[in-house]
């Protein structure tokens, strides 16, 4: 027997959600009644199909969407099929983001355009044609983007990602002067350090960059600057902001990027 049923709230499409924080926001909005559609590269497709199955336990509707979130076709025809699918788009999460822990002078140029195309060039993307979208069926819809504390103030070794995260802030605050007149808004969420693979992959590195440093040294510092006292975050902290941001309570909320870091940065 299908456990679907017809969504009340509309229709959410999560970027980079076969893991981490991204399949965190999917699960979350399913379970306050979207349906979703969850995107990741194909490469991820066995997990992404996992958190499909997980949604649709919840009860609600789901739908696997392979793109590269960094080409600009990819990301016109995947907002198109989740239209197709759930006949209209209300919330687009521009969660989808990669980290590159290099020095400047390691740093290549290509290196540097990968990180702003997939960081930057997708928000920007994900913010033309989820609000074209929503346009174009008059809704007042939710256009959210994952910045970082990264966004907030400059880390050494990861100018890049930092670079791409500080741009989200600008765009965000300039997608939100635009879509305003619609009723759109649009916010980033800017986690501290949370537990993803991501956190794997930058406590990795800074064990094999820093003189004398190992794995595990980056997630014992990162815990330690936590004023709570509870180590670093959990994905469900983060998925909480964006489930509050994706409802109508937060209508008067637009152009912020809100911290969730237990304390670690003050604006
Ligand atoms: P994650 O565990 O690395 O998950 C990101 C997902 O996005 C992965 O499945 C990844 O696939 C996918 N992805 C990468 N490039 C893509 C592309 N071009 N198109 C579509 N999907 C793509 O990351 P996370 O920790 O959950 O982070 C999610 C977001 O939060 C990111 O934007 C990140 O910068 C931000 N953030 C995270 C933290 C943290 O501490 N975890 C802190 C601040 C901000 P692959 O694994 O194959 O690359």
């Amino acid at each position: 027997m299908s456990t679907q049923t017809t969504s009340t709230k509309g229709a959410a499409l999560i970027t980079g959600a076969a893991q981490g924080i991204g399949k965190a926001i999917a699960l979350r909005l399913a379970a306050d009644g979207f349906n979703v559609a969850v995107n990741d590269l194909s490469s991820n497709s066995e997990n992404l199909e996992k958190v499909a199955e997980e949604i649709r336990a919840v009860g609600v509707k789901a739908l696997t969407v392979y793109a590269d979130v960094s080409v600009e076709a990819e990301v016109e025809k995947m907002v198109g099929a989740v239209v197709e699918e759930f006949g209209a788009l209300n919330v687009v999460v521009a969660n989808a983001g990669i980290m590159m822990w290099k020095s400047i002078d390691d740093l290549t140029a290509e290196e540097w355009d990968r990180v702003m195309s997939i960081n930057l060039r997708s928000v920007f993307l994900a913010y033309k044609y989820g609000g074209r979208a929503m346009i174009a069926k008059g809704i007042k819809g939710k256009l959210i983007a994952a910045c970082s504390v990264a966004g907030k103030i400059g880390k050494g070794m990861l100018a890049s990602y930092t670079a791409s995260k500080f741009a989200i802030r600008g765009l965000t605050q300039s997608a939100a002067q635009e879509y305003g007149r619609h009723g759109i808004t649009v916010n980033g969420y800017a986690p501290g350090v949370i537990e993803t693979p991501m956190l794997t992959y930058m406590d990795a590195r800074f064990g094999e960059t820093v003189p004398g440093g190992k794995t595990g040294d980056f997630i014992k510092f990162a815990e330690a600057q936590s004023l709570l006292g509870g180590g670093n975050g959990e994905v469900a902290d983060i998925a909480g902001l964006v489930s509050y941001l994706a409802s109508t309570e937060a209508k008067f909320i637009t152009g912020q990027t809100i911290n969730v870091n237990g304390g670690t940065f003050f604006d």
